[in-house]
């Protein structure tokens, strides 16, 4: 059987466990290389967020900026209206105005509320020639030139032939919340950091506190259109590698867990195997024991039979001894095949129980007139103790007879050769009621005690098997009765001082029926 199990194994393991095994692995390895791949693609969405946000603010100035690119008098009623429209929409917008290129002066210059200012300086020569060359190549650039928190667009407008430099003065802090804000919230959707921090001013966010910075940012961007401002973005809860760390550390989880059904499916493959191939040794071990034990009355039955027949016998006292033989060995092959039939039935869960109220005084009086011949003759004495003159419980009368005649049997056979005693008695455990048959025989050793009520298990120990027959079903059988009146069957026995089997219902004595 051992080298069977191992070749079991050995299959096992190159057909389930080593494919299984290379395949963990190789997810393991490839799942490095998918974070890699997950940190590169969330690097990008980071930074396309960035982008996102800057070409917000692009989009916001461009849409001033084709607002105003006209060709009218920019000191017109014209120009005043959308001037006035653009600073009732944007309040982070303060003045708006047109110098003439040619002769360096200012043609018009409106304000946010008329409040005249004059915040907006020329820019410089350098500054303004660049802008020049630009449009000639037909791009309109717009320069940022940052005048603390006042942020200066200068850009020269395509309908004035080139030469009238126009210039937006924003609040920056204003511009960041009014016009950025919204986008920016949208964009976050409470799964990012998302921060705007002047430079300067040593990482003052300027955005409120719903978005603030924390050490979480990872990606930062210049601001196109506002100079010395950054824009930070990072993940709200945890940072990538925290996320990837975690992600890594869920599926090594689920490998382990993989790999230990595997083991405990093998393991339990392996184990029923191993009990099926048992019981299959242990069934053809019984049927040789049951041949064996059929055969020994009817060889007796047949050889005293033929004996008598052929008048062989002289005196009546030989003959009513040798008739009693036949007697008692048919008893026991009819309660032999009785057994087996019993448990059979029992095995395809055919065997009805009828339950009545029982006196179990009576029945365990009953059982031991019916083993008195038994007891004479291998000189056993027997004792009968009782809890109360009369004992009812709820229970199959039949089936409980059952149980204690096995009982009984296995006391005699398994006695003690010299002076045999068997007690039987009825008994109070745990406010239920028992019966109990105790013996002072070989006893069993407390390793076969867990299986002696398996089906078809004999304590094989020496020549105990040879010595008393058996079937290996008869314990298996009280264990089932036992099991059909909610009640159990224990043992609590010693090598070579005895037994004590325990028959406990799972009911009171009642007094009377
Ligand atoms: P068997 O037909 O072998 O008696 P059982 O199911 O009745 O089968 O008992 C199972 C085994 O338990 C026996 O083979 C025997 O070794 C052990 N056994 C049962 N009753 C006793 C007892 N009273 N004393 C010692 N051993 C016992």
């Amino acid at each position: 059987m051992k080298t069977f199990i191992t070749r079991i194994i050995i299959i096992l393991f190159f057909v389930v466990a080593l494919p299984l095994i290379f395949f963990l692995v190789k997810q393991a390895s490839n799942l490095s290389e998918n974070e890699e791949i997950v940190q590169r693609v969330f690097d990008k969405q980071l930074e396309t967020i960035l982008y996102t946000i800057n070409q917000n603010s692009e989009n916001v100035i461009v849409s001033w900026v084709s607002q105003i690119d006209l060709p009218v008098d920019y000191n017109g009623e014209v120009m005043q209206k959308i001037t006035s429209n653009i600073f009732a929409n944007n309040i982070a917008v303060e003045q708006i105005q047109f110098i003439n290129l040619s002769e360096k002066k200012t043609i018009a210059s409106y304000s946010q509320n008329n409040i005249e200012k004059t915040i907006i300086h020329w820019p410089g020569t350098q500054l303004v020639n660049k802008l020049g060359e630009l449009i000639k190549n037909k791009f309109q650039k717009i320069e940022a030139v940052r005048d603390s928190g006042t942020v200066n667009l200068f850009f020269i407008l395509k309908a004035s032939n080139n030469d009238v430099l126009a210039a937006f003065s924003i609040r920056s802090d204003t511009f960041i919340d009014q016009n950025l804000r919204p986008g920016i919230q949208q964009i976050s959707q409470d799964r990012f950091n998302i921060s705007i921090l002047d430079s300067g001013e040593a990482s003052t966010n300027l955005l409120s506190d719903s978005l603030s910075i924390t050490p979480a940012n990872i990606h930062e961007q210049e601001m196109w259109y506002l100079p010395g401002y950054k824009i930070s973005i990072g993940l709200k809860s945890a940072t990538i590698d925290q996320l990837v760390s975690a992600r890594m550390k869920r599926d090594n989880y689920i490998f382990a867990g993989m790999i230990l059904l595997i083991v405990l499916g093998i393991s339990f493959v392996i184990y029923s195997i191993r009990k099926e191939i048992k019981l299959a040794e242990l069934k053809s071990e019984f049927v040789s024991n049951v041949s064996h034990e059929i055969r020994t009355p009817l060889a007796l039955i047949s050889m005293y039979t033929e004996t008598l027949l052929l008048n062989r016998v002289k005196t009546e006292e030989k003959k009513t001894e040798y008739l009693n033989i036949i007697h008692l060995e048919a008893n026991r092959l009819a309660s032999m095949v009785s057994r087996i039939l019993s448990f059979s039935k029992m095995e395809k869960g055919k065997r009805n129980y009828h339950f009545t109220n029982v006196d179990l005084n009576e029945l365990i009086k009953n059982v031991v007139t019916h083993f008195q011949p038994h007891f004479d003759a291998e000189k056993v004495e027997c004792k009968l103790e009782f809890i109360e003159a009369e004992c009812f419980i709820n229970a199959d009368k039949e089936a409980i007879t059952e149980a204690l005649i096995n009982l009984i049997e296995n006391a005699i056979k398994y006695g003690n050769d010299d002076s045999k005693m068997v007690v039987i008695r009825t008994k109070t455990i745990n406010g239920n009621v028992a019966i109990e048959v105790e013996d002072n025989g070989i006893g069993i050793a407390p390793k076969h005690q867990k299986y002696i009520f398996d089906k078809f298990y004999r304590v094989t120990q020496g020549n105990l098997a040879h010595k008393a027959k058996g079937s290996g079903i008869g314990l298996n059988i009280v264990k089932q009765i036992m099991i059909q009146h909610e009640g159990k069957v224990t043992v609590n026995s010693h090598e070579g001082e005895g037994s004590c089997f325990s028959l406990i219902f799972n009911e009171k004595c009642n007094k009377n029926g």
